[in-house]
């Protein structure tokens, strides 16, 4: 699985329709100070299913749309799209046959978020679910290295540690899974209980 694309339009300072292509394994983003270096890892994150407006920089969600300069206008809608080249089947489940993924997320100003896989309109479930126990999924997303990151892997408490590792090991997306049935098994018994209550007030 390999990162080949980021397509992005009207998302923060990159109004313009704009496609960053990522040629080989290592890829390097220069500039000067503002350029939008770091709003293309905000991009990333955002796509691949971030939903704290703090850790893209931002005090609500919308502020990942353009909201003006002083030569133009803001615009409506914000879209990022990521391209992968997963001819090594490694972003799995359902998509594990796909020689390329596309993920995309788009907002706009009224609220309305879409994701899509592949074209196919999914829920941020969906795309959390595809990055899991790949780097680039749950909280620990250690395939984004920002500055400070390595300094706070090594300041890390043992269990923030331990879930970086998880994600590495590929266990992170079972955990998520068991989290879930056990949500479900206490949905369950709750309802279970309250159809008891009701059994015993009729008869
Ligand atoms: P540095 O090298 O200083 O870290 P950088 O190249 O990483 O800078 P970014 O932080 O990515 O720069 O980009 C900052 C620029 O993005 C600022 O000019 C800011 O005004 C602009 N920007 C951020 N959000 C929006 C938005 N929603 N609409 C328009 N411009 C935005």
């Amino acid at each position: 699985m390999r990162l080949t694309a980021i397509k992005l339009a009207g998302f923060k300072s990159f109004v313009e329709p704009t496609t960053l292509r990522l040629t080989s394994n290592l890829a390097g983003i220069v500039g000067p100070n503002g350029c939008g270096k770091s709003n293309v890892i905000d991009a990333v994150r955002w796509v691949t299913g971030e939903s704290s407006a703090k850790q893209l920089r931002g005090e609500a969600l919308e502020d990942v749309i353009f909201n003006g300069s002083r030569s133009r206008k803001p615009v409506g809608r914000a879209s990022v799209e990521l391209l992968f080249d997963n001819s090594d089947g490694k972003l799995g489940g359902q998509y594990a046959g796909f020689a390329e993924i596309a993920i995309r997320r788009e907002l706009s100003r009224d609220g309305q978020s879409q994701y899509r896989i592949n074209g196919a309109r999914c829920r941020r479930r969906d795309v959390v679910d595809l990055f899991l126990g790949t780097g680039l999924g749950g909280r620990s997303n250690y395939a984004v290295i920002e500055q400070g990151s390595v300094n706070r892997l090594i300041e890390a408490r043992p269990e923030d540690m331990r879930q970086v590792l998880e994600e590495a090991a590929g266990i992170s997306r079972y955990k998520e899974r068991r989290r879930e049935t056990e949500n479900r098994i206490r949905h369950t018994r709750e309802n279970l209980d309250r159809l008891n209550d009701l059994i015993s007030e009729v008869t």
